[in-house]
């Protein structure tokens, strides 16, 4: 007698936002890509991605956001799902719901975020039991940065960004986000990084020992010195008002202020909570950013949180 497995009818996950603490950008490559060493750091501004059977693929999306992510085959969520599905020969398909917390264009990997939930989910909805591994390869053909989204934590990024290496890092950082309702696209970003560095001599990327090992001690002012972004100077350059918001975050208690990936999101780093409610406050009043969210470090990365 075989004994019948029950399938799942829902799966619940949810996964992270991150901060980049340092982006280091290598030269253009002949591919159009450049080779990056970055330090990815998940904050706990969750999406949350539920699928369910169903006869077709499909997205909905609610929530932060919502009007500016797409739902037919261009959402990289659905990507995930028919890529996996594609792969492993699954002939099931589902209906994909996305509750968006993570600021969308904010340089915050919202969109890969998604598509490493979907992929943990189906992975689950189909029981196909697949290997880290497995899952890391399908993540990184889908964007460089889904398979951090993966991972979660602290860890450092080479190659595209896709490369992972978990990193040691002790302590739990307090964050405020500053977030402008235009985003920037990522392609244009970069393509403005190369524009400001044209004829420039850019040296191979590395990241750097002051941050990791700030981070392996816990050391808040240590991290806070070595944060670093290359592409700041291009995303300033193409959005000129983020400048300001970071001169005034810095002069009322931020330890740090950089701007997030590609931006156009702010991230300053903040001693506590007490001093990031503070400088919310301030920045407020201000009128420099559209909106605020504060968040803490996470050891998590994409998470199951319920099976149905
Ligand atoms: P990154 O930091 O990885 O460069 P980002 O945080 O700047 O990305 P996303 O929030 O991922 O940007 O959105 C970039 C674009 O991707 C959006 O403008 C949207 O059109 C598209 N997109 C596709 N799928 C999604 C998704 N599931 N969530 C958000 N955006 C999505």
């Amino acid at each position: 007698m075989t004994a019948e497995i029950a399938r799942a009818t829902r799966v619940v996950v949810r996964v992270p936002a991150k901060v980049n603490l340092e982006l280091r950008v290598g030269p253009l490559r002949d591919d159009g890509f450049h080779d990056l060493a970055t330090t990815f750091h998940a904050v706990d501004i969750f999406d949350e991605v539920t699928v369910t059977p169903d006869a077709e693929f499909s997205v909905s999306v609610t929530g932060v956001g919502e009007d500016k992510v797409p739902t037919d085959e261009t959402n990289l969520a659905y990507r995930a799902a028919a890529l996996l599905a594609e792969r492993f020969d699954v002939e099931e398909r589902c209906a994909i719901s996305i509750v968006k917390a993570i600021p969308v264009a904010g340089g915050m990997a919202g969109g890969s975020a998604d598509a490493a939930a979907t992929l943990v989910a189906c992975d689950t909805l189909w029981g196909l039991g697949l290997r880290r591994h497995e899952l890391e390869e399908i993540a990184a053909e889908l964007g460089s940065d889904v398979p951090f989204a993966l991972t979660g934590g602290t860890a450092l990024g080479t190659g595209r960004g896709e490369q992972i290496v978990p990193v040691l890092a002790t302590g739990t950082f307090e964050w405020l986000f500053a977030l402008t309702h235009e985003g920037l696209s990522t392609p244009s970003v970069y393509a403005e990084c190369d524009r400001l560095r044209e004829g420039e001599d850019v040296p191979e990327p590395q990241p750097s020992d002051g941050l990791l090992a700030s981070l392996r001690s816990g050391d808040v002012h240590g991290v806070a010195l070595a944060m670093h972004n290359d592409l700041e100077s291009a995303a300033l350059s193409l959005m000129p008002s983020l400048r300001p918001l970071m001169e005034m975050g810095l002069e009322m208690g931020a330890l740090c202020a950089l701007v997030s990936g590609s931006g156009p999101t702010v991230a300053f780093l903040l001693k506590d909570r007490q001093d990031a409610v503070a400088l919310r406050r301030v920045l407020e009043a201000g009128g420099l950013a559209d909106d605020f969210v504060h968040a803490s470090s996470t050891p998590h990365g994409a998470q199951v949180l319920v099976v149905d």
